[in-house]
Protein backbone atom coordinates (compact mmCIF):
# COMPACT_ATOMS: atom_id res chain seq x y z
CA UNK A 1 0.00 0.00 0.00
CA UNK A 2 1.13 3.39 -0.07
CA UNK A 3 -1.08 6.87 1.06
CA UNK A 4 -0.87 8.79 -1.99
CA UNK A 5 -2.42 5.96 -3.74
CA UNK A 6 -5.09 5.58 -1.32
CA UNK A 7 -5.66 9.37 -1.89
CA UNK A 8 -5.18 9.39 -6.22
CA UNK A 9 -8.03 6.47 -5.57
CA UNK A 10 -10.37 8.89 -4.22
CA UNK A 11 -9.59 12.01 -7.18
CA UNK A 12 -12.89 12.26 -9.19
CA UNK A 13 -13.14 10.42 -12.61
CA UNK A 14 -12.61 13.57 -14.21
CA UNK A 15 -9.11 14.68 -13.81
CA UNK A 16 -9.52 18.13 -15.09
CA UNK A 17 -11.66 19.43 -12.47
CA UNK A 18 -10.49 21.84 -10.05
CA UNK A 19 -8.99 20.44 -7.20
CA UNK A 20 -7.81 23.70 -5.89
CA UNK A 21 -8.47 26.98 -6.08
CA UNK A 22 -5.69 29.35 -5.03
CA UNK A 23 -6.92 32.96 -5.04
CA UNK A 24 -7.88 32.18 -9.15
CA UNK A 25 -5.22 30.44 -9.50
CA UNK A 26 -6.84 27.18 -10.75
CA UNK A 27 -4.61 23.41 -10.06
CA UNK A 28 -7.05 20.04 -11.46
CA UNK A 29 -6.48 16.86 -10.50
CA UNK A 30 -4.36 15.49 -13.10
CA UNK A 31 -1.94 18.80 -11.67
CA UNK A 32 -1.57 17.32 -8.82
CA UNK A 33 -0.89 13.87 -10.12
CA UNK A 34 1.42 15.18 -12.63
CA UNK A 35 3.09 17.25 -10.27
CA UNK A 36 3.56 15.26 -7.60
CA UNK A 37 5.01 12.31 -10.02
CA UNK A 38 7.28 15.15 -11.99
CA UNK A 39 8.53 15.45 -7.81
CA UNK A 40 8.69 12.25 -6.79
CA UNK A 41 10.78 11.24 -9.74
CA UNK A 42 13.08 14.06 -9.34
CA UNK A 43 13.55 12.41 -5.39
CA UNK A 44 13.99 9.16 -6.97
CA UNK A 45 17.07 10.57 -8.92
CA UNK A 46 18.86 10.94 -5.44
CA UNK A 47 19.06 7.77 -4.93
CA UNK A 48 18.18 8.50 -1.17
CA UNK A 49 18.40 5.41 1.45
CA UNK A 50 15.25 3.87 2.24
CA UNK A 51 13.34 5.70 4.95
CA UNK A 52 15.44 8.84 3.89
CA UNK A 53 13.48 12.11 6.06
CA UNK A 54 12.95 14.64 3.65
CA UNK A 55 12.47 18.07 5.73
CA UNK A 56 10.41 21.15 4.54
CA UNK A 57 10.71 24.35 6.07
CA UNK A 58 8.99 26.57 3.49
CA UNK A 59 5.94 28.97 3.53
CA UNK A 60 2.70 27.11 2.82
CA UNK A 61 1.93 26.58 -0.89
CA UNK A 62 0.13 24.76 -3.14
CA UNK A 63 3.64 23.20 -4.31
CA UNK A 64 4.05 22.55 -0.81
CA UNK A 65 1.38 20.12 -0.83
CA UNK A 66 2.45 18.82 -4.34
CA UNK A 67 5.89 18.15 -2.50
CA UNK A 68 4.23 16.35 0.50
CA UNK A 69 2.37 13.90 -2.17
CA UNK A 70 5.54 13.28 -3.81
CA UNK A 71 7.42 12.27 -1.00
CA UNK A 72 4.53 10.02 0.01
CA UNK A 73 4.55 8.33 -3.55
CA UNK A 74 8.27 8.10 -3.31
CA UNK A 75 7.99 6.38 0.00
CA UNK A 76 10.21 8.85 1.88
CA UNK A 77 9.51 10.43 5.21
CA UNK A 78 7.92 14.11 5.12
CA UNK A 79 8.54 16.01 7.48
CA UNK A 80 7.60 19.55 7.77
CA UNK A 81 8.77 21.88 9.89
CA UNK A 82 7.05 25.29 11.19
CA UNK A 83 8.97 28.78 8.75
CA UNK A 84 9.20 30.95 11.46
CA UNK A 85 11.71 28.57 12.99
CA UNK A 86 14.90 30.36 13.08
CA UNK A 87 18.73 28.74 12.88
CA UNK A 88 19.01 27.62 16.57
CA UNK A 89 15.65 25.64 16.23
CA UNK A 90 15.94 24.03 12.99
CA UNK A 91 19.66 23.23 13.98
CA UNK A 92 17.96 20.86 16.46
CA UNK A 93 15.36 19.77 14.35
CA UNK A 94 18.44 18.99 11.22
CA UNK A 95 20.41 17.23 14.42
CA UNK A 96 17.31 15.37 15.91
CA UNK A 97 15.77 14.28 12.41
CA UNK A 98 18.58 13.91 9.93
CA UNK A 99 17.00 14.38 6.46
CA UNK A 100 18.34 13.32 2.96
CA UNK A 101 16.83 16.50 1.68
CA UNK A 102 15.93 19.70 3.28
CA UNK A 103 13.56 22.10 1.12
CA UNK A 104 13.32 26.26 2.36
CA UNK A 105 11.95 29.08 1.16
CA UNK A 106 14.96 31.15 -1.06
CA UNK A 107 15.11 34.28 1.34
CA UNK A 108 16.55 31.62 3.71
CA UNK A 109 18.60 29.40 1.45
CA UNK A 110 22.29 30.95 2.77
CA UNK A 111 21.64 29.57 6.69
CA UNK A 112 19.88 26.74 6.05
CA UNK A 113 21.78 25.49 3.74
CA UNK A 114 24.78 26.05 5.51
CA UNK A 115 23.61 25.04 8.67
CA UNK A 116 22.45 21.47 7.08
CA UNK A 117 25.29 20.71 4.78
CA UNK A 118 28.02 21.19 8.29
CA UNK A 119 25.08 18.22 9.73
CA UNK A 120 25.83 15.98 6.80
CA UNK A 121 22.69 16.62 4.44
CA UNK A 122 23.17 16.06 0.91
CA UNK A 123 20.71 18.14 -0.66
CA UNK A 124 19.07 21.21 -0.25
CA UNK A 125 16.61 22.80 -2.55
CA UNK A 126 14.83 25.48 -2.48
CA UNK A 127 10.97 26.53 -2.94
CA UNK A 128 9.30 29.54 -2.82
CA UNK A 129 5.47 30.58 -2.25
CA UNK A 130 4.91 32.25 -5.53
CA UNK A 131 5.72 28.71 -7.66
CA UNK A 132 9.47 29.42 -8.08
CA UNK A 133 12.80 27.64 -6.51
CA UNK A 134 15.55 25.28 -7.44
CA UNK A 135 13.26 22.37 -7.05
CA UNK A 136 10.69 22.99 -9.13
CA UNK A 137 13.13 23.85 -11.84
CA UNK A 138 15.44 20.32 -11.39
CA UNK A 139 11.75 18.68 -11.53
CA UNK A 140 10.79 20.14 -14.62
CA UNK A 141 12.99 18.54 -16.64
CA UNK A 142 11.29 14.92 -14.95
CA UNK A 143 8.90 12.70 -16.40
CA UNK A 144 5.37 13.53 -14.98
CA UNK A 145 4.68 9.38 -14.92
CA UNK A 146 5.44 7.93 -11.84
CA UNK A 147 4.48 4.41 -9.72
CA UNK A 148 3.80 5.25 -6.09
CA UNK A 149 5.97 2.99 -4.09
CA UNK A 150 4.62 -0.10 -2.59
CA UNK A 151 4.89 0.08 1.02
CA UNK A 152 3.55 -2.00 4.05
CA UNK A 153 1.27 -0.42 6.11
CA UNK A 154 3.69 -0.34 9.09
CA UNK A 155 5.93 1.62 7.09
CA UNK A 156 6.61 5.43 7.94
CA UNK A 157 5.23 8.31 5.81
CA UNK A 158 6.09 10.72 7.90
CA UNK A 159 7.39 12.18 11.23
CA UNK A 160 5.58 14.89 12.94
CA UNK A 161 7.26 16.97 15.27
CA UNK A 162 5.07 17.75 18.35
CA UNK A 163 3.73 21.76 19.39
CA UNK A 164 6.44 21.59 22.16
CA UNK A 165 3.50 23.25 24.10
CA UNK A 166 4.35 21.31 27.14
CA UNK A 167 8.12 21.03 26.35
CA UNK A 168 10.34 20.29 23.70
CA UNK A 169 8.96 19.13 20.29
CA UNK A 170 9.22 15.34 19.89
CA UNK A 171 9.00 13.71 16.55
CA UNK A 172 5.96 11.26 15.97
CA UNK A 173 6.56 8.84 14.02
CA UNK A 174 3.33 8.60 11.54
CA UNK A 175 2.92 5.16 8.92
CA UNK A 176 0.98 5.11 5.77
CA UNK A 177 -1.63 3.05 7.70
CA UNK A 178 -2.08 5.21 10.53
CA UNK A 179 -2.70 8.09 8.12
CA UNK A 180 -5.08 6.06 6.23
CA UNK A 181 -7.27 4.93 8.98
CA UNK A 182 -7.34 8.23 10.51
CA UNK A 183 -8.61 9.47 6.68
CA UNK A 184 -10.74 6.67 6.71
CA UNK A 185 -12.42 7.35 10.20
CA UNK A 186 -13.16 10.68 9.08
CA UNK A 187 -14.39 10.08 5.78
CA UNK A 188 -17.05 8.46 7.27
CA UNK A 189 -17.79 10.27 10.41
CA UNK A 190 -18.21 13.78 9.52
CA UNK A 191 -19.98 12.52 6.31
CA UNK A 192 -17.18 13.71 4.10
CA UNK A 193 -18.54 14.12 -0.01
CA UNK A 194 -17.30 14.87 -3.46
CA UNK A 195 -18.85 17.93 -3.76
CA UNK A 196 -17.98 19.32 -0.48
CA UNK A 197 -15.60 22.50 -0.81
CA UNK A 198 -12.87 22.81 1.72
CA UNK A 199 -11.61 26.62 3.34
CA UNK A 200 -8.10 25.54 3.71
CA UNK A 201 -6.59 28.33 5.78
CA UNK A 202 -4.63 26.47 8.41
CA UNK A 203 -0.68 26.02 8.34
CA UNK A 204 0.09 22.28 6.60
CA UNK A 205 3.13 21.77 9.07
CA UNK A 206 1.07 20.08 11.81
CA UNK A 207 -1.36 17.66 11.99
CA UNK A 208 -4.47 19.46 11.64
CA UNK A 209 -4.26 21.48 8.75
CA UNK A 210 -2.31 18.50 6.77
CA UNK A 211 -3.66 15.42 8.03
CA UNK A 212 -7.08 16.28 8.54
CA UNK A 213 -7.93 18.97 6.48
CA UNK A 214 -6.08 17.82 3.15
CA UNK A 215 -5.65 14.05 3.54
CA UNK A 216 -9.58 14.38 3.73
CA UNK A 217 -9.76 16.40 1.13
CA UNK A 218 -7.93 14.34 -1.12
CA UNK A 219 -9.43 11.06 0.23
CA UNK A 220 -12.60 12.43 -0.90
CA UNK A 221 -12.03 14.25 -4.02
CA UNK A 222 -13.36 17.17 -2.64
CA UNK A 223 -12.44 20.53 -3.84
CA UNK A 224 -9.96 23.16 -1.26
CA UNK A 225 -10.02 26.75 -1.71
CA UNK A 226 -7.01 27.26 -0.68
CA UNK A 227 -5.66 30.66 1.25
CA UNK A 228 -1.61 30.66 2.01
CA UNK A 229 -2.54 32.69 5.21
CA UNK A 230 -4.96 32.60 7.71
CA UNK A 231 -6.45 36.41 7.22
CA UNK A 232 -10.18 36.92 9.08
CA UNK A 233 -10.97 38.93 5.62
CA UNK A 234 -10.34 36.91 3.20
CA UNK A 235 -11.42 33.61 4.99
CA UNK A 236 -14.69 35.81 4.77
CA UNK A 237 -14.93 36.33 1.67
CA UNK A 238 -14.46 33.04 0.28
CA UNK A 239 -17.20 31.72 3.18
CA UNK A 240 -20.00 31.61 1.23
CA UNK A 241 -18.47 29.68 -1.55
CA UNK A 242 -17.18 26.84 1.23
CA UNK A 243 -19.59 23.70 2.52
CA UNK A 244 -16.42 22.83 4.68
CA UNK A 245 -14.33 25.29 7.22
CA UNK A 246 -11.45 24.00 9.94
CA UNK A 247 -9.96 26.80 12.02
CA UNK A 248 -8.41 26.77 15.81
CA UNK A 249 -10.19 28.74 18.21
CA UNK A 250 -8.35 31.77 17.62
CA UNK A 251 -9.97 31.64 13.62
CA UNK A 252 -13.39 31.49 14.76
CA UNK A 253 -12.14 34.71 18.02
CA UNK A 254 -11.07 36.59 14.84
CA UNK A 255 -14.16 35.63 12.31
CA UNK A 256 -16.36 36.62 14.76
CA UNK A 257 -15.26 40.57 14.57
CA UNK A 258 -15.84 40.34 10.52
CA UNK A 259 -19.68 42.17 10.08
CA UNK A 260 -20.16 39.50 7.25
CA UNK A 261 -20.11 35.97 7.84
CA UNK A 262 -22.48 34.02 4.78
CA UNK A 263 -22.09 30.60 5.81
CA UNK A 264 -25.20 30.35 3.12
CA UNK A 265 -23.34 26.90 1.96
CA UNK A 266 -22.02 25.55 4.73
CA UNK A 267 -22.22 22.22 5.48
CA UNK A 268 -19.75 21.72 8.50
CA UNK A 269 -17.41 23.80 11.05
CA UNK A 270 -14.45 22.54 12.66
CA UNK A 271 -12.34 22.64 15.06
CA UNK A 272 -9.59 21.51 17.67
CA UNK A 273 -5.43 22.07 18.51
CA UNK A 274 -7.00 23.99 21.55
CA UNK A 275 -10.04 24.55 23.65
CA UNK A 276 -12.82 26.20 22.43
CA UNK A 277 -14.73 28.85 24.87
CA UNK A 278 -18.28 28.10 25.17
CA UNK A 279 -18.71 31.75 24.35
CA UNK A 280 -17.36 31.92 21.24
CA UNK A 281 -19.38 28.49 20.52
CA UNK A 282 -22.75 30.09 21.54
CA UNK A 283 -21.65 33.57 19.59
CA UNK A 284 -20.65 31.61 16.09
CA UNK A 285 -24.31 29.64 16.62
CA UNK A 286 -26.20 33.49 16.63
CA UNK A 287 -23.94 34.30 14.12
CA UNK A 288 -24.27 32.00 11.62
CA UNK A 289 -26.76 29.17 12.39
CA UNK A 290 -24.15 26.50 13.10
CA UNK A 291 -22.47 24.89 15.87
CA UNK A 292 -18.81 24.43 15.58
CA UNK A 293 -18.28 20.73 15.79
CA UNK A 294 -15.10 20.47 18.38
CA UNK A 295 -12.96 17.34 18.04
CA UNK A 296 -9.69 16.53 20.44
CA UNK A 297 -7.01 14.83 18.27
CA UNK A 298 -2.95 14.88 18.93
CA UNK A 299 0.15 14.44 16.50
CA UNK A 300 1.19 11.02 17.73
CA UNK A 301 -2.01 9.44 17.31
CA UNK A 302 -4.29 11.19 14.87
CA UNK A 303 -7.72 12.45 15.40
CA UNK A 304 -9.29 10.93 18.57
CA UNK A 305 -12.93 11.84 19.40
CA UNK A 306 -15.42 13.80 17.42
CA UNK A 307 -18.50 15.35 18.45
CA UNK A 308 -21.69 14.13 15.86
CA UNK A 309 -21.62 15.42 12.82
CA UNK A 310 -24.99 13.58 11.63
CA UNK A 311 -27.83 14.16 14.18
CA UNK A 312 -28.50 10.70 13.96
CA UNK A 313 -25.40 9.98 15.46
CA UNK A 314 -26.15 11.74 18.43
CA UNK A 315 -26.74 15.89 19.97
CA UNK A 316 -23.82 17.97 18.92
CA UNK A 317 -22.47 19.25 22.78
CA UNK A 318 -20.94 22.77 23.40
CA UNK A 319 -17.22 22.55 25.49
CA UNK A 320 -17.00 19.06 25.15
CA UNK A 321 -15.11 17.11 22.00
CA UNK A 322 -17.43 14.29 21.60
CA UNK A 323 -17.46 10.36 22.07
CA UNK A 324 -14.67 8.76 20.72
CA UNK A 325 -14.39 8.35 17.28
CA UNK A 326 -15.06 4.48 15.91
CA UNK A 327 -12.18 2.15 15.96
CA UNK A 328 -10.23 4.51 18.42
CA UNK A 329 -10.13 2.89 22.34
CA UNK A 330 -10.29 5.38 25.10
CA UNK A 331 -10.46 5.25 29.20
CA UNK A 332 -9.85 7.53 31.91
CA UNK A 333 -7.87 6.72 34.60
CA UNK A 334 -7.21 7.71 38.35
CA UNK A 335 -3.91 7.86 39.69
CA UNK A 336 -4.01 4.59 40.47
CA UNK A 337 -4.86 3.23 37.63
CA UNK A 338 -8.58 1.96 38.40
CA UNK A 339 -10.71 3.55 35.46
CA UNK A 340 -12.85 6.54 36.53
CA UNK A 341 -16.70 6.70 38.06
CA UNK A 342 -18.81 8.42 35.07
CA UNK A 343 -17.66 12.25 35.22
CA UNK A 344 -14.68 11.46 37.35
CA UNK A 345 -11.61 13.47 36.12
CA UNK A 346 -8.64 11.49 35.35
CA UNK A 347 -5.86 10.28 32.74
CA UNK A 348 -6.82 10.31 29.05
CA UNK A 349 -5.50 7.34 27.63
CA UNK A 350 -6.07 5.51 23.74
CA UNK A 351 -5.00 2.95 21.71
CA UNK A 352 -6.11 1.88 17.85
CA UNK A 353 -4.70 1.53 14.47
CA UNK A 354 -4.21 5.83 14.36
CA UNK A 355 -1.78 5.79 16.95
CA UNK A 356 1.92 6.04 16.60
CA UNK A 357 4.51 3.51 16.92
CA UNK A 358 6.75 5.81 18.49
CA UNK A 359 8.63 9.00 18.93
CA UNK A 360 11.34 9.20 16.67
CA UNK A 361 14.74 8.26 17.68
CA UNK A 362 13.68 8.41 21.85
CA UNK A 363 12.77 4.84 22.87
CA UNK A 364 12.92 5.57 26.53
CA UNK A 365 10.25 8.20 26.35
CA UNK A 366 7.96 6.17 23.59
CA UNK A 367 8.16 3.26 26.50
CA UNK A 368 6.93 5.74 29.41
CA UNK A 369 4.20 6.90 27.17
CA UNK A 370 2.40 3.50 26.47
CA UNK A 371 1.09 1.67 29.32
CA UNK A 372 1.72 -2.32 29.64
CA UNK A 373 -1.20 -3.25 28.30
CA UNK A 374 -0.42 -0.87 25.04
CA UNK A 375 -2.38 2.20 26.11
CA UNK A 376 -0.62 5.34 25.14
CA UNK A 377 -0.52 8.17 27.67
CA UNK A 378 -2.37 11.22 26.05
CA UNK A 379 -0.99 13.78 28.79
CA UNK A 380 -3.99 15.13 28.99
CA UNK A 381 -7.05 15.04 31.67
CA UNK A 382 -10.53 14.89 31.42
CA UNK A 383 -14.36 13.51 32.39
CA UNK A 384 -16.16 10.70 30.62
CA UNK A 385 -19.89 11.74 30.99
CA UNK A 386 -22.50 8.72 31.09
CA UNK A 387 -23.03 8.88 27.61
CA UNK A 388 -20.07 8.83 26.64
CA UNK A 389 -18.82 12.86 25.96
CA UNK A 390 -15.11 13.81 26.85
CA UNK A 391 -14.62 17.42 28.18
CA UNK A 392 -10.92 18.35 28.53
CA UNK A 393 -9.42 19.33 31.70
CA UNK A 394 -6.13 20.24 30.90
CA UNK A 395 -2.71 18.75 30.38
CA UNK A 396 -1.70 16.49 33.24
CA UNK A 397 1.69 18.88 33.28
CA UNK A 398 -0.30 21.73 34.06
CA UNK A 399 -2.00 20.45 36.97
CA UNK A 400 -1.05 23.12 40.40
CA UNK A 401 -0.76 21.41 43.39
CA UNK A 402 -0.77 24.17 45.97
CA UNK A 403 -0.72 23.29 49.63
CA UNK A 404 -0.81 19.65 48.51
CA UNK A 405 -4.61 20.19 47.10
CA UNK A 406 -4.65 19.62 43.34
CA UNK A 407 -6.15 22.60 41.04
CA UNK A 408 -7.12 22.03 37.66
CA UNK A 409 -6.54 25.16 35.59
CA UNK A 410 -9.45 24.77 33.20
CA UNK A 411 -11.87 24.68 35.95
CA UNK A 412 -10.50 28.24 37.34
CA UNK A 413 -10.19 29.73 34.09
CA UNK A 414 -13.93 28.23 33.76
CA UNK A 415 -14.97 31.04 36.60
CA UNK A 416 -12.57 33.68 35.98
CA UNK A 417 -13.79 33.78 32.28
CA UNK A 418 -17.39 34.91 33.33
CA UNK A 419 -16.30 37.55 35.35
CA UNK A 420 -16.43 41.21 34.38
CA UNK A 421 -12.73 42.96 32.60
CA UNK A 422 -12.03 39.40 31.58
CA UNK A 423 -10.95 38.66 28.40
CA UNK A 424 -8.80 35.09 28.36
CA UNK A 425 -6.99 33.46 31.11
CA UNK A 426 -4.43 31.32 31.83
CA UNK A 427 -4.01 29.55 35.06
CA UNK A 428 -0.28 28.16 36.23
CA UNK A 429 1.55 27.17 39.35
CA UNK A 430 4.83 28.57 40.00
CA UNK A 431 7.14 27.84 42.95
CA UNK A 432 6.03 29.10 47.03
CA UNK A 433 8.09 28.63 49.80
CA UNK A 434 4.33 27.67 51.64
CA UNK A 435 2.55 26.17 49.27
CA UNK A 436 4.83 24.07 47.17
CA UNK A 437 2.75 25.60 44.07
CA UNK A 438 0.84 28.97 44.03
CA UNK A 439 -2.10 29.78 41.85
CA UNK A 440 -1.49 32.30 39.53
CA UNK A 441 -3.85 33.70 36.78
CA UNK A 442 -3.03 35.55 33.82
CA UNK A 443 -5.75 37.26 32.23
CA UNK A 444 -6.12 40.31 29.26
CA UNK A 445 -8.79 42.59 29.69
CA UNK A 446 -11.90 42.83 28.38
CA UNK A 447 -12.76 46.49 30.22
CA UNK A 448 -10.96 47.48 32.81
CA UNK A 449 -10.34 44.91 35.29
CA UNK A 450 -9.23 45.00 39.52
CA UNK A 451 -7.58 42.25 40.56
CA UNK A 452 -7.93 42.53 43.88
CA UNK A 453 -12.19 42.79 43.06
CA UNK A 454 -11.55 39.38 40.85
CA UNK A 455 -9.99 37.77 43.44
CA UNK A 456 -12.39 38.23 46.05
CA UNK A 457 -15.46 37.35 43.69
CA UNK A 458 -13.60 34.36 43.44
CA UNK A 459 -13.54 33.71 47.14
CA UNK A 460 -17.52 33.59 47.23
CA UNK A 461 -17.11 31.10 44.18
CA UNK A 462 -14.94 28.34 44.54
CA UNK A 463 -12.39 26.57 47.47
CA UNK A 464 -9.67 28.88 48.18
CA UNK A 465 -6.89 26.62 47.59
CA UNK A 466 -8.16 26.96 44.08
CA UNK A 467 -8.21 30.88 43.88
CA UNK A 468 -5.20 32.77 42.23
CA UNK A 469 -2.66 34.72 44.95
CA UNK A 470 -2.47 36.74 42.24
CA UNK A 471 -3.89 38.17 38.86
CA UNK A 472 -1.46 39.64 36.19
CA UNK A 473 -3.42 41.36 33.49
CA UNK A 474 -1.50 41.26 30.13
CA UNK A 475 -2.15 43.02 26.69
CA UNK A 476 -2.70 39.09 25.23
CA UNK A 477 -1.27 35.47 25.70
CA UNK A 478 1.13 34.20 24.15
CA UNK A 479 0.52 31.63 21.95
CA UNK A 480 2.21 29.69 19.25
CA UNK A 481 0.85 28.89 15.32
CA UNK A 482 -1.85 27.12 16.18
CA UNK A 483 -3.25 29.32 19.04
CA UNK A 484 -2.09 27.08 21.61
CA UNK A 485 -1.39 29.22 25.18
CA UNK A 486 2.59 28.86 26.01
CA UNK A 487 2.00 27.92 29.48
CA UNK A 488 5.41 27.15 30.08
CA UNK A 489 6.77 30.76 28.95
CA UNK A 490 4.39 32.21 31.77
CA UNK A 491 5.65 29.57 34.09
CA UNK A 492 9.14 31.20 33.40
CA UNK A 493 7.96 34.68 33.22
CA UNK A 494 6.72 34.31 36.76
CA UNK A 495 8.71 31.61 38.68
CA UNK A 496 10.23 34.59 41.07
CA UNK A 497 6.76 36.48 41.95
CA UNK A 498 6.66 34.77 45.30
CA UNK A 499 10.48 33.95 45.95
P1 LIG B 1 3.76 18.94 22.96
O1 LIG B 1 3.29 17.52 22.92
O2 LIG B 1 5.03 19.12 22.24
O3 LIG B 1 3.75 19.53 24.33
P2 LIG B 1 1.16 19.61 21.84
O4 LIG B 1 0.65 18.51 22.70
O5 LIG B 1 0.45 20.92 21.92
O6 LIG B 1 2.72 19.86 22.13
P3 LIG B 1 0.03 18.68 19.37
O7 LIG B 1 0.22 17.25 19.07
O8 LIG B 1 0.02 19.64 18.24
O9 LIG B 1 1.19 19.15 20.34
O10 LIG B 1 -1.33 18.92 20.12
C1 LIG B 1 -2.05 17.91 20.77
C2 LIG B 1 -2.70 18.47 22.00
O11 LIG B 1 -3.56 19.55 21.67
C3 LIG B 1 -3.57 17.48 22.73
O12 LIG B 1 -2.83 16.61 23.57
C4 LIG B 1 -4.50 18.40 23.51
O13 LIG B 1 -3.90 18.81 24.74
C5 LIG B 1 -4.62 19.62 22.61
N1 LIG B 1 -5.92 19.62 21.89
C6 LIG B 1 -6.20 19.12 20.67
N2 LIG B 1 -7.49 19.30 20.36
C7 LIG B 1 -8.04 19.93 21.43
C8 LIG B 1 -9.35 20.41 21.74
N3 LIG B 1 -10.37 20.27 20.88
N4 LIG B 1 -9.54 21.01 22.94
C9 LIG B 1 -8.52 21.17 23.81
N5 LIG B 1 -7.28 20.74 23.58
C10 LIG B 1 -7.04 20.14 22.40
MG1 LIG C 1 1.48 16.69 23.18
Amino acid sequence: MNLYAALRAGFPADLDSTAVDHDGALYSWRDLERGSAMLANWLGRLDLPAGSRVAVHADKSVEGLILYLAVLRAGLVYLPLNPAYQASELEHFITDAAPGVVVCAGKHFGWVSKLAFQRGVRWVFTLNDDRSGTLLDRAAQMSDVHTPATNAPGDLAAILYTSGTTGRSKGAMLSHGNLLSGARTLQRHWDWRADDVLLHALPIFHIHGLFVAINGALLNGSQLLWLNKFEAKAVAARLPEATLFMGVPTMYVRLLQEPVLDARRMRLFVSGSAPLLIDTWREWQDRTGHLILERYGMSETLMLTSNPCRPEDGERVGGTVGPALPGVGLRVLRDDGQPCAADEIGHVQVRGPNVFSGYWQMPEKTAEEFTADGWFKTGDVGRLDARGYLTLIGRSKDLVISGGFNVYPAEVEGFLNELPGVGESAVIGVPHPDFGEAVVAVITAAGQPDPDALIRTLKGRIASFKVPKRIVVLPELPRNAMGKVQKKLLREQYAGLFA
